[in-house]
Order: structure tokens, then C-alpha cells, then sequence
């Protein structure tokens, strides 16, 4: 992978991000919203600083959706066509992008998270951690593929 910039679009293309630089982490996401959310069995999740994340255009056509008040995860989608654009993480000031997403981004699943949540097994031999990601909280307990 290079040290590139890359661009990130929600599906009619009115959304329109600036990725600086290689993600953080790239993984799987298991948990209930996250597969709700994207209707899809798992949740492809690249983290960026959200200092390395920029709109090009379109941030008057995203909206937010919280499912509790005190989450740290604020869900923001295209209000043309509904597609998931982002999901920032203000309390650690991580940007997670959907990967698919990405233009021209080499997607490797580094690990899985909240795999008790799981709707799906994949035996890919990476670690499943339990709940979130240690780098971001989680606590380090592992489960079985
Ligand atoms: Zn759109
Ligand atoms: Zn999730």
C-alpha cells in the first residue's frame, strides 16, 4: 500500500471524503448495529484519524444517527441515498470509514470485533475479540472461530 490520499463516496456520489495516509486498523465488525445499519452480516471498518479525514463535498447531505445519547459512535449517512458514509468516534477522535467504500484501498482483515455478537463465523485464522478492539478500549479476551 502507498501513502497516498485516497476518496471515499456514499452510493449517488453527493458525499465525497479525503482519506490521508493508511488506516489505522482494518477489520471485521460483527456487532448488532453495525450489521443493522448496513444490512450485511458484517461491518468492513477502516480507522482513521478524523484529522486525516476531509469532506470534498457533500457534508450539508449527510445526517447522524446516534442509537443511544451517550454513544460514541455517531452514524452519518447520505440523506439522498441513504448509503453509510461514516461513523465518527468523537471521544477518541477515530473516523471509521466503511472499506468498500474506499477507492483503491488493499482491505485486509487485521482482526474481528465484537464476534460474541457474530451472525455469521469466519475461520480466517485472525483474532476474534470479544467486544471492541484493545486499541480502542476493549478488553484483550478472544473467542473461539
Ligand atoms: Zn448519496
Ligand atoms: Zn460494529
Amino acid at each position: 500500500m502507498s501513502d497516498g490520499v485516497r476518496t471515499s463516496s456514499c452510493l449517488c456520489g453527493a458525499v465525497q471524503l479525503q482519506l490521508t495516509g493508511e488506516p489505522m486498523i482494518m477489520g471485521l465488525c460483527h456487532c448488532d448495529s453495525c450489521r443493522r445499519w448496513l444490512g450485511a452480516p458484517t461491518h468492513a471498518s477502516a480507522l482513521w484519524s478524523s484529522d486525516d479525514v476531509v469532506f470534498l463535498a457533500g457534508e450539508d447531505n449527510l445526517t447522524t444517527f446516534k442509537r443511544s445519547p451517550e454513544t460514541g459512535s455517531h452514524r452519518k449517512f447520505c440523506m439522498t441515498c441513504g448509503s453509510p458514509v461514516r461513523i465518527d468516534h468523537p471521544t477518541v477522535n477515530f473516523t471509521d470509514i466503511p472499506a468498500v467504500s474506499v477507492n483503491n484501498l488493499e482491505y485486509e482483515t487485521m482482526f474481528h470485533t465484537h464476534y460474541a455478537e457474530k451472525f455469521i463465523s469466519i475461520r480466517d485464522g485472525r483474532p476474534k475479540f470479544k467486544g471492541f478492539h484493545p486499541m480502542v478500549g476493549g478488553e484483550d479476551e478472544q473467542l473461539p472461530e
